[in-house]
């Protein structure tokens, strides 16, 4: 569960200090999918930052499973927008980056890395480079790597916001299939509200300068797009 308790933060360039963040309160709960939504410039990454320990409070904390989150750990993972595979790397080398610090053995790497290939549908496509692959098979070794550190908690940065539409749509479908699997929690950040109402069970409207949540809306929706045909 995160907990965001009372997080102020100002950003002080020298000559002036803007108030970026007002003393901002809410929860996540385990398994949820929650999505912050505001306009350009109200605060959003640097809040999702801040949940992920890259970036320091000037006021209140951020809880992650009843620890305060001081700086960033592999049980939170966060995703950006700009996809950043190495491009020297095949598919299968890019996954492994994230374990190769953890003190697993070689079976239990590959049994990892292997199962989140598959669950994002790369099971034949191991031994690619990144230049072999499409924007959204791209993402998918993205979101492979996260899921291979089996991580409580994912951080997602306008993740899809790079892709067409048709691509757009499959990612979003293939995260709430892969999310009701593995009851991940997600806290996302999007400009796309068709797609923050689809993902999410709640939204945090923010607003800015300050920025604080201005309205807390759960969503209902039946999930996912593609069985509406059933
Ligand atoms: P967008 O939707 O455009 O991505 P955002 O809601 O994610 O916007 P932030 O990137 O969090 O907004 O920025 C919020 C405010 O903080 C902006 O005014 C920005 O200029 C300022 N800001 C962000 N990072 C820094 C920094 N490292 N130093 C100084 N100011 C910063
Ligand atoms: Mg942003």
């Amino acid at each position: 569960m995160i907990e965001v308790r009372d997080v102020d933060k100002e950003f002080n360039n020298g000559k002036e200090s803007i108030h970026v963040l007002d003393h901002i309160s809410f929860q996540v709960e385990k398994g949820e999918i929650v999505t912050l939504l505001g306009k350009s410039g109200c605060g959003k990454s640097t809040l999702l930052n801040m949940v992920g320990g890259f970036e320091k409070a000037n006021g209140g904390m951020v809880i992650l499973d009843g620890n305060e989150v001081r700086q960033p750990t592999r049980k939170c993972i966060m995703l950006f927008q700009q996809i950043n595979l190495l491009p020297w790397r095949t598919v299968l080398k890019n996954v492994q980056l994230g374990l190769e610090e953890e003190r697993i053995s070689i079976e239990e790497m590959n049994q990892r890395v292997n199962d989140a290939l598959t669950l994002v549908g790369l099971e034949n496509h191991h031994h690619q480079f990144p230049h072999e692959l499409s924007g959204g098979m791209q993402q998918r070794v993205a979101i492979a790597r996260a899921l291979a550190m089996q991580p409580d908690v994912i951080l997602m940065d306008e993740p899809f916001a790079a892709l067409d539409t048709f691509n757009r749509y499959l990612l979003q479908d293939e995260l709430l299939r892969i999310q009701e699997k593995l009851k991940t929690t997600i806290l996302m950040v999007t400009h796309d509200i068709d797609e923050a109402v689809y993902l999410s069970d709640r939204i945090l409207i923010m607003t800015s300068h300050p920025g604080e949540i201005f309205k807390d809306v759960p969503i209902k929706l039946v999930k996912p797009r593609d069985r509406a045909g059933e």
